[in-house]
């Protein structure tokens, strides 16, 4: 992503009442995400084959305001910040050190509740956390900023740290990419389960915010190593082509909407030719609802992006906007409301999911509430995701057992439309885990479990049983009940893995 510093015309009703103080007059560090538009509407060069039916225009109130960002260098130029202690202020500047911050001035006004800050879970969403740091790692950091370490020895230790903290969970790297037909890796494309690819441009390996807990944090922290990431085009095509059985594509990031939208184009709308029939659908996952709703308001970049959604939608595609939630406030603002209003116009569905986050959603009332909300709003309530393993995971990770009663007493409390939430989930290697529920079997304690997605499609939907553990927090930490040495599936999947990590 390209550094311009520019100002990148949307808005906010609050934000036009704000003090001036409070409002950029420049951007001072920021780091636009979006250009602004240039030469988007040439790629629209034929405005006969643009859709007939416009979407509604935007509701006049969203008046021009600038995008803002701040990373960590920017911490003390965030006046809200001033409420908190200088001794909460280092805090932050140490973990961010380590773990990628980057917020926006949206999410600063709007979203947090600087009342109730530091408990506020956007707050806890965004902003660093001393305990995301382990006591140890936290003190080396801190020390070296404290007596102004140089560059290469504060470089070092954070290396170490970064290193620490498993930057690539569940063989990401290692068994999802796939091979050319010359038997070459592709970068930027991930096909873990036979009908869907995963594809990440590189325009949009990065996000208007970033998530405290994102389990793709060590892709925002520089090492370029790291990165899944494609700039061609070509690549994805050919690859969809030659892969027939693929029937969904799933555009992911990073964030795919902090691109242009000419970007987008270029990737999209070669797939309304025949040869990409088999694809019927297209997923984008995205947190631009929550982090910066203007993209699809203000801008006539959004304008554009509508064209191209409601073009796919009318070519017979399902096209569906896999937005990323954790909390019910992300859904209260006029401009995420409005956002929403406007993506659903074109005919494309909302769906939404998130994972279950100690400190920002552990709690039945507030999944409760944030279902009902999505339905109200018209979006389809998806997954509720456990939080991988990786990065800052001791401070956000929630117990299996405990996940599966917040899911429980959520779920009670709303009405079939909201249930279709899929339980805790853990996308681990194998495949897609949900915790079904707890129970006992001939006198067993036992957590049910079964794959919503596997390796082998074979595995799917089959009840599976772990061992009660109270404590578990992920897959690998449960054994199977029952005495059993071994999961129905493993010797499959290590056969797979062997082969895979051969290749
Ligand atoms: C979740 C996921 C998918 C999509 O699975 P669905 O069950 O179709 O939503 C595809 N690839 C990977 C790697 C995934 O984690
Ligand atoms: S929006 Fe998604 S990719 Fe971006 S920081 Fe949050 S969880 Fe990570």
């Amino acid at each position: 992503m390209s550094a311009q510093v520019h100002a990148l015309k949307a808005s906010t009703p609050r934000a036009a009442q704000q003090p001036d103080a409070l409002r950029p007059a420049v951007a001072i560090h920021g780091q636009a995400v979006h250009a602004p538009r240039s030469a988007a509407a040439q790629t629209l060069a034929d405005p006969a084959a643009r859709p007939t039916q416009l979407v509604p225009p935007v509701a006049q109130h969203f008046a021009p305001t600038p995008f803002k960002v701040f990373t960590a260098r920017d911490l003390d130029r965030i006046p809200q910040l001033a409420r908190l202690t200088p001794e909460q202020r280092f805090e932050m500047k140490v973990v961010a050190a380590v773990l990628p911050f980057r917020v926006n001035q949206y999410v600063i006004d709007e979203l947090i509740d600087w009342a109730d800050v530091p408990r506020d879970p956007i707050f806890q969403l965004t902003f660093p956390q001393r305990g995301m740091l382990a006591p140890e790692h936290y003190d080396r950091i801190a020390t070296l900023l404290e007596n102004g370490a140089d560059k290469d020895e504060l470089e070092h230790a954070v290396a170490e740290v970064r290193h620490a903290l498993n930057p690539h969970p569940a063989d990401q790297m290692q068994m999802n990419m796939p091979l050319d037909e010359h038997g070459n890796r592709i970068d930027g494309l991930q096909h873990k389960y036979r009908e869907t690819v995963l594809f990440f441009p590189s325009q949009g390996q990065t996000c208007h915010a970033y998530c405290t807990f994102c389990f793709r944090w060590a892709q925002f922290v520089g090492d370029k190593d790291l990165r899944i990431a494609s700039s061609e085009a070509r690549q994805l095509h050919d690859y969809l082509r030659s892969h027939p059985e693929v029937t969904d594509l799933l555009v992911t990031g990073g964030d795919p909407m902090v691109m242009k939208t000419r970007h987008l184009r270029d990737y999209l709308e070669p797939l309304l030719r025949p040869e990409f029939d088999h694809i019927q659908t297209i997923r984008i996952g995205s947190k631009a609802l929550t982090f910066w709703p203007h993209r699809f308001l203000g801008a006539e970049d959004a304008d554009d992006l509508m064209h191209l959604l409601q073009q796919l939608v009318e070519a017979g595609k399902h096209v569906a906007l896999m937005a990323h939630y954790n909390h019910w406030k992300e859904l209260e603002t006029d401009a995420a409301q409005a956002a929403i209003r406007r993506i659903r116009a074109t005919g494309v569905v909302i769906r939404a999911q998130g994972p279950l986050i100690a400190h920002i959603n552990d709690d039945p009332a507030a999944w409760a509430r944030l279902w009902k909300t999505e339905v109200r709003l018209g979006l389809v309530p998806y997954y509720m995701f456990v939080e991988r393993d990786t990065g800052a995971r001791h401070y956000f990770e929630v117990p299996l057992a405990r996940a599966w009663e917040i899911y429980q007493q959520a779920i009670q409390q709303v009405s079939g439309l909201a249930r279709t939430a899929r339980g805790p989930s853990m996308s681990a290697s194998p495949g897609k885990v949900e915790i079904q529920g707890v129970t006992e079997i001939a006198g067993e304690k036992v957590f049910v479990l079964r794959f919503i997605q596997g390796r082998n499609p074979d595995w799917v939907q089959r009840p599976f049983f772990a061992k009660f553990d109270a404590q578990a927090t992920w897959l690998d930490q449960l054994v199977p009940a029952f005495g059993e040495e071994k999961w129905f599936w493993q010797d499959e999947y290590e056969a797979i893995r062997e082969e895979k990590l051969a290749e």
